[in-house]
């Protein structure tokens, strides 16, 4: 396994902004995961585990250690009787795959969610009513002092959040599913993915839901747009016309644009609603949003 330096992050999030790591590594086994996490230890580096950067904002100036991107078996996915059994670096496109080629239903919904086994552990992804606490049986969590089996209890689950922090490493993921008809599956897929295509940017460069849905009667989105942000532009980011809980790359974006469309979208939100948002996309490297006050 090589160890890089300065890799360009950017290659690695959907929204296509991100500086370089101070090291990077693509372990395929177990082994190559150990070996890539004593090499920080031993270097009193930080590290931190990307998957498909599709909830990831990561800073213009990069993330001074380690980054791990999951590769070989530890992004495959096959079934085992009625378990699908992934690498925590599988993307969620190829587990729906073998579990509908298996006759094995559960997963549909994350067929709108477009990362990998371990990052919906890491936020408890979700859609349609479906997220990843109610389908996992467990995952391996590996970091500096060895590895643990899981269980959505011991991990925390709960609406976008995990109690895994950057070092901890979701290496392989269980899912327990339910026998259901390829095509039934074939069906729910094609419907839930209509329904995304009309309602969000889908075909922009974007990190999905820039906040979480605070407890409000109106949703992010909905406040957003309230607040007559739709279409508003700082640098190359802007917010998405067509749904006000999207930032998208809209010409040669940068992070620091993302953050600045962000603080502007919280500033609004507190003062016309009394909300204060919290960001549901993940921060990797020094970037923070200003206090609200
Ligand atoms: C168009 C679009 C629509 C989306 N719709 C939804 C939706 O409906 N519901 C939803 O929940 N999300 C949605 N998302 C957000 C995103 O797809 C999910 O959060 C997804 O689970 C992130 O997975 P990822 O592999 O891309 O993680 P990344 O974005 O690469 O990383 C996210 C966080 O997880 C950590 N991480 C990733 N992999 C691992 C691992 N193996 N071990 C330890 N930590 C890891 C990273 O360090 C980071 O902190 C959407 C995104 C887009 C672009």
């Amino acid at each position: 396994m090589r160890i890089e330096e300065g890799v360009l992050l950017s290659r690695f999030t959907t929204l296509g902004t991100g500086g370089p790591a101070r090291a990077f590594a693509a372990p395929e086994s177990l082994e190559e995961l150990e070996e890539a996490l004593r090499f920080a230890r031993e270097r009193d580096l930080q590290t931190a585990t990307i998957g498909l950067g599709s909830n990831l904002l990561v800073a213009d100036e990069g993330f001074d250690g380690l980054v791990l991107k999951l590769a070989g078996e530890l992004a495959q996915a096959e079934v085992e009787g009625e378990r699908l059994v992934a690498g925590g670096g599988a993307p969620n496109a190829v587990c729906l795959h073998r579990a509908r080629a298996a006759g094995l239903g559960g997963f549909e919904f994350a067929c709108a969610i477009p990362g990998t086994a371990g990052g919906g552990v890491w936020m408890n992804a979700g859609a349609y009513g479906g997220d990843w606490a109610g389908i996992l049986a467990r995952a391996l969590v590996v970091d500096g002092a060895g590895a643990e089996w899981r269980t959505p209890e011991g991990l925390g689950l709960r609406y976008r959040h995990s109690e895994l922090r950057h070092g901890h490493v979701v290496a392989r993921v269980e899912f327990r599913l339910t026998p259901r008809p390829a095509e039934e599956i074939k069906a729910t897929v094609a419907t839930m993915q209509a329904q995304r295509k009309a309602a969000q940017p889908t075909n922009k460069r974007t990190y999905g839901s820039v906040f979480k849905n605070p407890a409000h009667e109106l949703s992010a989105g909905r406040m957003l747009e309230a607040c007559g942000l739709k279409g508003h532009r700082i640098g190359g980011a802007q917010i998405s016309p067509r749904h006000a809980n999207f930032i998208e790359n809209a010409d040669g974006a940068r992070s620091a644009d993302a953050i600045a469309l962000m603080a502007e979208a919280r500033r609004r939100a507190s003062e016309q609603f009394g909300v204060e948002l919290e960001h549901e996309v993940e921060f990797l490297g020094p970037l923070e949003l200003p206090p609200l006050r």
